[in-house]
C-alpha cells in the first residue's frame, strides 16, 4: 500500500484516485476548486462517469479515499504525486504547460520526504525533464524527487472500466527505483505494464492518440468519396475489418473526431515536429479532415434547405460522444452557432450535456434563432421541419424510423453517426441523410420544405 496524492480531479486525476483507491492505496485527490472538492466529499461526483461515484462513496467511507485543496498536507508525506491537470490548446497549436508548472512549484515547496512524482497528464517530449529540474531548482527540504511519465490512455464514457482494466500500462523512467516503485503501485490491478524511458512514454500518447485520428480521419475521408462514387461506408469499414493489421475498430465514418485530446493532441505533436524542424504531414491531413468534416451536415442541409429561418429544428445529442457530459471540440459546438445564426429554432436533446451546453447557449432567443433545451427525444423532434443527431446516445438509438416520419412535420434526418440502416429510413419514408452512403432525395420533402421556407419568409 503507498501513499498517493493525486493533483487534479478532472477525468484523468479524479479516475485514477479513486481506482488506485479501490486497489488498496491510501489516496488523497487535490484540486484548486474548492466547489469541486466540497461536492466530493459530499458523495457527488464533478463530472459523469459510469460507476466514478459509486467507487468515490465506497472508498470514501472506507477512510482511503479524501479530497482537499490543501496541497501541502496532501504532498509533505507522500510515497508517489501523480500530476494530472490540464493541458489544454494554446493558439498556436502548442499545450500550455502552466498548470503542470504550478503543480511543480507547489510540489517542490511542500514535499518532506522521498518521493516519485509522476506526471500522467498528456505533455509533449522531454517535459517530464524540464519539470524534474524545475522541482529540483524550487526544491526546499533536502529530498530525493525523481519524475516519472505515465501516460494516460482511458476513453471517456468507459473511464473506470479502461483504469482497471487497461490494456497496457505505460511508464516511462529514469531509475531502478522509479520504475520498482511504479511497477509496485500498478501490482494490485495485475495489468500488462511496458516500461520504456521517459521521452519515449511521452511519444507513445501522442504517437497513439494520433494514430487513431488519423484512422477516424482516414475514414471520414474514404466516406466523403464513398458518396461521390456510390460506395457504402458501413460495407468498406465492414470489408476491411477482417484485415488483422487494419482492425474493426475506430473505423465508423462520422462527423468527425471532439473531445478534449484529439484535437489538440493532433496539433500539439504538429507543433513539436515543426518546432523540430520537421512537417508530420500525415498528422497535418487529420487534422484539415477533420476541420471539414465537423460541419459536413450542415453543410449538406445548407444546400437542401436553402435556409434554416423560421425552422424547427431537432438537435439530438450535443456531447462529443455518448456516455460523458464533456463538451470540448464537440459537433454541436461548431454547428449550433451556424443554424441559430440562420434563424433556425432548436430544440435540443441530450441526457446528460444540455446543462453543461446551457452555460454556453443558454435557453432563448440567439438572434434570429432560438434555443430550447428539451428533455426526451419526442419532444425534440414533434413537428420539427429537420434532425441532425450528433451523438449516439441510447435515447436516440431508442427511436425507430416510424417515429420520425410519424412525428416530425417534415421527416428530413442528418445523421452524423450513422445510426440506422439506410433502407429502413427509406422505407418509413424518412429523407435520410448520413456519412458515406446512399441518399434519396425524397420530392414530397421538398415541396413540403419549400412551403415551410415560404411561410417563414412571408
Ligand atoms: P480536466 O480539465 O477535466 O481536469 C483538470 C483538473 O485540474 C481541474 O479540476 C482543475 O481544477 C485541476 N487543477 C488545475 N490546477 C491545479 C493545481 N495546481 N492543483 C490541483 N488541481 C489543479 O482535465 P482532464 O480531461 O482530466 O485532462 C488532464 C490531462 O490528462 C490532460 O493533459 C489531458 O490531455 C490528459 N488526458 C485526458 C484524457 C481524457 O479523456 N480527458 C485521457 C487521457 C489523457
Amino acid at each position: 500500500m503507498y501513499k498517493i496524492a493525486v493533483a487534479g480531479t478532472g477525468y484523468v486525476g479524479l479516475v485514477a484516485g479513486v481506482c488506485f483507491a479501490e486497489m488498496g492505496h491510501q489516496v488523497t485527490c487535490v484540486d484548486i476548486d474548492q466547489n469541486k472538492v466540497q461536492l466530493m466529499k459530499s458523495g457527488i461526483s464533478p463530472i459523469y462517469e459510469a460507476d466514478l461515484q459509486d467507487l468515490m462513496i465506497k472508498n470514501y467511507k472506507a477512510g482511503n479515499l479524501n479530497y482537499t485543496t490543501d496541497y501541502q498536507s496532501a504532498y509533505k508525506d507522500a510515497d508517489a504525486i501523480f500530476i494530472g491537470v490540464g493541458t489544454p490548446e494554446q493558439p498556436d497549436g502548442s499545450a500550455n504547460l502552466s498548470y503542470i508548472a504550478t503543480v511543480a512549484r507547489q510540489i517542490a515547496e511542500s514535499v518532506e520526504k522521498d518521493c516519485l512524482v509522476i506526471v500522467k497528464s498528456t505533455v509533449p517530449v522531454g517535459t517530464n525533464d524540464k519539470v524534474e529540474q524545475f522541482i529540483q531548482d524550487f526544491l526546499i527540504n533536502d529530498v530525493r524527487v525523481e519524475v516519472a511519465s505515465n501516460p494516460e490512455f482511458l476513453a471517456q464514457g468507459s473511464a473506470v472500466h479502461d483504469t482497471l482494466h487497461a490494456e497496457r500500462v505505460i511508464i516511462g523512467t529514469e531509475s531502478k527505483w522509479a520504475e520498482e516503485l511504479l511497477q509496485g503501485i500498478y501490482k494490485p490491478f495485475n495489468l500488462p505494464i511496458v516500461s520504456v524511458n521517459r521521452r519515449s512514454a511521452e511519444m507513445i500518447k501522442y504517437a497513439s492518440n494520433d494514430f487513431l485520428a488519423l484512422k477516424i480521419s482516414y475514414m471520414n475521408d474514404i466516406a466523403n468519396l464513398c458518396e461521390l462514387v456510390g460506395a457504402d461506408i458501413q460495407d468498406v469499414a465492414r470489408g476491411m475489418s477482417f484485415d488483422e493489421r487494419i482492425g474493426s475498430k475506430f473505423l465508423n465514418a462520422g462527423i468527425g473526431f471532439g473531445g478534449s485530446c484529439f484535437p489538440k493532441d493532433t496539433k500539439a505533436l504538429d507543433y513539436l515536429a515543426k518546432q523540430n524542424g520537421y512537417e508530420l504531414k500525415t498528422v497535418q491531413a487529420a487534422i484539415d479532415v477533420n476541420k471539414e468534416q465537423k460541419t459536413m451536415l450542415y453543410k449538406k442541409a445548407s444546400r437542401r434547405l436553402i435556409t434554416f429561418n423560421g425552422l424547427k429544428v431537432a438537435v439530438l445529442g450535443l456531447t462529443f460522444k455518448p456516455g460523458t457530459d464533456d463538451l470540448r471540440e464537440a459537433a454541436s459546438l461548431e454547428n449550433i452557432p451556424l443554424l441559430l445564426e440562420q434563424g433556425a429554432d432548436i430544440y435540443a436533446f441530450d441526457p446528460v450535456g444540455a446543462d453543461n451546453f446551457a452555460k454556453v447557449h443558454p435557453e432563448g432567443r440567439h438572434g434570429r434563432g432560438s434555443i430550447t433545451y428539451v428533455s426526451n427525444v419526442e419532444e425534440a423532434i414533434k413537428d420539427a421541419n429537420v434532425c441532425f443527431i450528433f451523438t449516439e446516445w441510447g435515447e436516440v438509438k431508442d427511436i425507430t424510423p416510424s417515429m420520425y416520419k410519424e412525428l416530425m412535420r417534415t421527416s428530413l434526418v442528418y445523421d452524423g453517426r450513422n445510426i440506422y440502416s439506410v433502407d429502413e429510413m427509406e422505407q418509413a419514408q424518412v429523407e435520410y441523410h448520413s456519412i458515406g452512403r446512399k441518399t434519396v432525395e425524397r420530392q414530397n420533402i421538398k415541396e413540403l420544405n419549400e412551403r415551410e421556407l415560404h411561410a417563414a419568409r412571408s
